[in-house]
């Protein structure tokens, strides 16, 4: 039997290993930021304990909390140190040798090539002491925790196996050496090990020290005044609380308020919405401090869900420092600490909107998806999110051109009660579609969406700013009176020839309807179409075809609601079949136009239709 006393051999977890070979086949320039990482352990370490010293007597105590880095050129290795919290033996094999996100291996892996070799983010994916094995060919890890007599001592050469004995004589904290590889001297010199803490840890809220002399600031800029902040000071602080290396953000919100409530707070947004790459949900949230000292480095509940991708630090005088974390939405300070900042974020997206259109724009394609998860689950900032969204319109000539809904509103003509939209596969069957035709020839503005979630969020939404949202193959639309009249004008018809329906009218919607009968629930004159033969319209209260298209591929067994074809009698092609009606023979013929008519229709929405049965009917159609 073996006991905790002696040498005892793990196996990592699977990934790691994984792990392990991708970190050893990044790029030379990636080294450095192994040192970010184990600088930041160490500071999330000297965090807790400082943490554990101000909210439990028995381990108070004087000793100053810092870290230092013993780089030693003969043993040519590098130690990088702390007093920090410490490790149990337990804690050692949970800690370093699993991974806790599951999504992260899944992420690294995905990258490929130059984004292979780029792992600036690793601290990101809570796997940042791995990153030891980028410089160590062995690392040895000494730690004592400090609810602990005695220390324990772990070691990996990163091929798969780690040990841990017991090592007796040691003080508190974690000493981490890494045994450089062939070639990494460089490691051990004081010079470079310098330049990389200034560089990416001089935010670090604890000194880091190296033969005596502290490398880093330590500031606490977010307590400083805006005015004596350069764009720099933020972009350092920026990547030392998102551990994204050489990137700046996209935009920042600097807050400060004395009452009634007294709190800092620095937030950014990044560049890149990391979601989108495919790195699924991201699971960190706000730093939170009390009187400048953390109390949670991953504060998920200072921000609702949807803007989970803002990166930043929240510090409040009004916080207890001893705020456990099942608590905190239950305290007062905290829940209206939150409602201040949600509302100033939204406030500074409207500025931004406003007054840097192009950079919005540029936040909108990373993050629009995360303002439209607000459209859902934001009650109470609904019209304010729902502001923020953008839709490519029917309006403008540049396909790629965002539109607001208050644009949209704005000008709206005399008489149009509702916004319109419609929602299609691609921008080109949009276009084509009889729906909006209808809609152009009388000059009306209708949004174009091409992705279902936009439907679902404008479906959810129902109104803004008390006009009702309605998708335009909906048999809801009303029209502004008059528009046809311009319609008309536009299309320089003559009065007469659009009014009168042609005679055999009624007999080719009969025909339609037996050709359709079970396909759809009716056949029905356009009061509505111009150019176009026929369109499918939705009966009240059904969902669009987009998103019942939407829910049939989430696997919803919900079969497509039954619509209504609606037939233009003004529309040379029905003025034809309307003519040919008259003799009995054509009746099959025409009947086969309905089909094909249909099908059409559902071709231009991207919805499944017979291969064969098409096919043979177009057959029949050019012998005819
Ligand atoms: P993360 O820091 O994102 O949690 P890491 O892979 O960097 O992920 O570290 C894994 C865990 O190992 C940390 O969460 C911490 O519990 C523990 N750890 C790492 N370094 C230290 C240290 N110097 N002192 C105490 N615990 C540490
Ligand atoms: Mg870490």
């Amino acid at each position: 039997m073996t006991t905790t006393a002696e040498k005892q051999e793990f196996t990592f977890q699977a990934e790691i290993e994984q792990l392990l070979h991708i970190l050893s086949e990044s790029l030379y320039q990636n080294r450095e930021i192994a040192i970010r990482e184990l600088v930041s352990n160490a500071s999330d370490a000297l965090d807790k304990m400082r943490h554990v010293r101000l909210t439990d007597e028995q381990y108070r105590d004087d000793e100053p909390l810092e870290m230092t880095l013993e780089p030693n050129a003969e043993n040519r290795t590098l130690t990088i140190r702390d007093n920090g919290i410490g490790m149990t033996r337990d804690e050692l094999i949970e800690n370093l040798g699993t991974i806790a996100h599951s999504g992260s291996l899944a992420f690294l892996n995905r990258l490929s090539g130059d984004a292979r070799a780029d792992l600036s983010l690793i601290g990101r994916f809570g796997v940042g002491f791995y990153s030891a094995f980028m410089l160590g060919q062995r690392v040895e890890v000494l730690s004592r925790s400090y609810r602990e007599e005695a220390g324990w001592r772990w070691e990996s050469d990163g091929s798969g196996r780690f040990t841990i004995e017991p090592h007796e004589t040691l003080a508190r904290g974690t000493a981490v050496t890494l045994h450089l590889k062939p070639d990494l001297d460089e490691f051990t010199r004081p010079e470079r090990l310098k330049h990389i803490v200034r560089k990416y840890s001089t935010f670090v809220p604890h000194p880091v020290k190296l033969n005596g002399e502290t490398l880093n600031e330590q500031r606490p800029i977010w307590v400083e005044p805006k005015t004596a902040l350069s764009d720099d000071d933020y972009a350092a602080f920026y990547r030392h609380i998102s551990h994204r290396v050489d990137e700046k953000p996209l935009w920042r919100l600097h807050l400060s308020s004395d009452s009634p409530l007294s709190f800092h707070a620095i937030l950014f947004c990044p560049p890149t919405n990391l979601e989108l790459l495919g790195f699924g949900r991201i699971e960190h949230g706000l730093s939170l401090c009390a009187k400048r000292i953390l109390v949670q480095d991953d504060c998920r509940e200072l921000l609702p869900e949807y803007l989970r991708f803002i990166v930043g630090l929240v510090d409040s005088d009004d916080l207890p420092l001893n705020v456990a974390r099942e608590s905190l939405q239950d305290n007062t300070i905290f829940r209206k600490i939150r409602r201040v900042l949600v509302k100033r974020v939204l406030d500074h997206l409207a500025k931004l909107a406003e007054d840097e259109r192009e950079t919005y724009e540029t936040f909108y394609r990373q993050f629009g998806p995360a303002l439209r998860e607000g459209v859902a689950t934001d009650f109470e900032y609904r019209e304010s999110v729902a502001a923020l969204l953008r839709f490519r319109s029917s309006r403008e000539a540049d396909a790629e051109a965002l539109v607001a809904l208050d644009q949209y509103v704005e000008r709206m003509p005399e008489g149009q009660t509702q916004v319109y939209f419609l929602g299609g596969p691609d921008r080109r069957s949009l276009d084509s579609s009889p729906h909006l035709e209808a809609f152009r020839d009388r000059s009306l503005e209708v949004l174009l969406v091409t992705d279902p979630i936009d439907e679902i969020v404008l479906a959810t939404l129902g109104r803004y700013r008390d006009k009702p949202l309605v998708s335009i193959d909906s048999a809801e639309v009303e029209l502004p009176a008059g528009a046809d009249k311009a319609a008309a004008e536009a299309e320089g018809a003559k009065p007469s020839e659009r009014e009168t329906t042609p005679s055999g009218f009624g007999r080719v919607l009969t025909l339609f309807r037996e050709a359709l009968r079970e396909r759809v629930e009716d056949v029905r004159e356009s009061s509505l179409l111009t150019g176009s033969p026929c369109r499918l319209v939705n009966p009240k209260g059904a969902a669009s075809a987009q998103v019942q298209k939407l829910l049939a591929t989430a696997g919803q067994e919900l079969p497509l609601s039954r619509r209504v074809l609606e037939v233009n009698p003004r529309a040379p092609l029905i003025r034809r079949l309307c003519e040919l009606s008259a003799n009995a023979e054509h009746e099959e013929f025409i009947r086969d136009c309905g089909r094909q008519l249909h099908a059409n229709v559902l071709l231009l929405e991207g919805l499944p239709l017979s291969p064969a049965e098409t096919a043979s009917r177009v057959e029949r159609f050019l012998t005819e």
